[in-house]
């Protein structure tokens, strides 16, 4: 019963947003190009530039971003798949430089959301079964096998780098990026498109996505999905300039067992799907740090969320909590235009 069904609904809600202006003007005509990948269509939105221009840069995001998917994955045959195996031995190996950048950034942001965005319980992650709906059973999986892999304890800083040489001294690690591969994969693509003197884009990966510069003479909006209204739209926010909006929710991928859902976002704390939430939302500039914050705070959940976002660094959240209540930052919630009203709006202290 995974529901992939929103995101679809969402890429579309944004093309319908801004397909419909036309114009023959390079400054103001909005390029449209869909890649998928990281499970998901990637809809890339380029304005200010003519149709050449677009079209070489939609050409060379779809070899990179084909490349990244393939690359990161954590267990079919790619450069991440190499060092899970090898982590599993404690030896001393040299890695690939097109995964190491990645393990570093994961490393600082596990440390800074006090290991609850933790991509090194890629085991755990694996027997949940949730991640491409691939080894999906609809079943929770045994309590005995859950405790034997939170027993190993891994976590980011049981990985040592030194020089071009790396190695895990706990064999249980095996790094799954796909709390923030998608964020980091998408900082990436922005810089490509930069460095292609584009200045006004979006890319937009089932809703997670960054925006640079703004569409013709107005910022980018952008729909944030209703957690348990499908096709519906819980807020819109307002981007302009540099900005991410990255969303964790438990509605992505779930099955539901005797009366329970369970999700692909797991606590690493008890092993099981994060409860309290149902979805967040971070903006920040760095997309990369937006999609891992979105991965924590959803697992700390309504009474942990705001000493998290602080340690990360992070200013601009909106969390729905499992009684449908928003909760949400002064800064945040300047840039939300809720759709309508929940039972409980509570605002917290400013995080700036
Ligand atoms: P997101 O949708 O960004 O919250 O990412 C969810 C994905 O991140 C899952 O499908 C897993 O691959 C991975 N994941 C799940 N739980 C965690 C966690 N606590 N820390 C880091 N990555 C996680
Ligand atoms: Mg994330």
């Amino acid at each position: 019963m995974t529901r992939l069904l929103s995101c679809f609904a969402f890429s579309l809600l944004l093309l319908s947003n801004t397909a419909c202006e036309h114009q023959t003007d390079d400054d103001t005509k909005v390029h449209h190009h869909s890649i998928f990948s990281f499970g998901t269509i990637i809809d890339v939105s380029i304005a200010g530039v003519d149709e050449a221009t677009a079209e070489q840069a939609f050409e060379q995001l779809e070899a990179d971003f084909r490349y990244m998917h393939v690359t990161w994955h954590p267990w079919q045959r790619s450069a991440l798949s190499r060092n899970n195996q090898l982590f599993a031995t404690s030896e001393w190996f040299s890695d690939a430089p097109s995964v190491r950048p990645l393990l570093v950034k994961a490393k600082q942001l596990a440390v800074s959301s006090e290991h609850l965005f933790n991509p090194a319980i890629g085991k755990l992650i694996r027997l949940w079964g949730l991640k491409d709906g691939e080894h999906e059973t609809g079943l929770p999986p045994a309590d005995e096998d859950i405790r034997k892999l939170l027993q190993a304890n891994p976590r980011m800083d049981d990985i040592e780098m030194s020089g071009i040489r790396i190695r895990s001294n706990n064999p249980g690690v095996f790094v799954d990026l796909g709390g923030f591969a998608k964020g980091y994969g998408i900082n990436r693509a922005i810089e490509t498109l930069e460095i292609q003197g584009i200045e006004n884009a979006i890319i937009n990966a089932g809703g997670d996505l960054k925006a640079i510069g703004q569409r013709g003479q107005r910022p980018w909006r952008i729909g944030i999905n209703h957690p348990r209204k499908a096709e519906q739209v819980l807020a819109y926010i307002e981007v302009a300039g540099r900005q991410s909006v990255f969303t964790s929710g438990d509605y992505e991928r779930y099955f539901e067992y005797e009366g329970r859902r369970y999700h692909h976002i797991i606590d690493p704390r008890s092993g099981y799907p994060g409860t309290g939430t149902q979805a967040v939302t971070v903006m920040h500039e760095d997309a990369a740090l937006a999609d891992a914050a979105a991965t924590a705070l959803f697992v700390a959940g309504p009474e942990d969320w705001y000493r998290i976002a602080q340690s990360m660094g992070i200013v601009h959240v909106l969390l729905v909590d499992s009684d449908g209540n928003i909760h949400m930052s002064p800064e945040m919630e300047k840039h939300v235009h809720l759709t309508s009203k929940p039972a409980k709006i509570v605002i917290s202290k400013p995080l700036s």
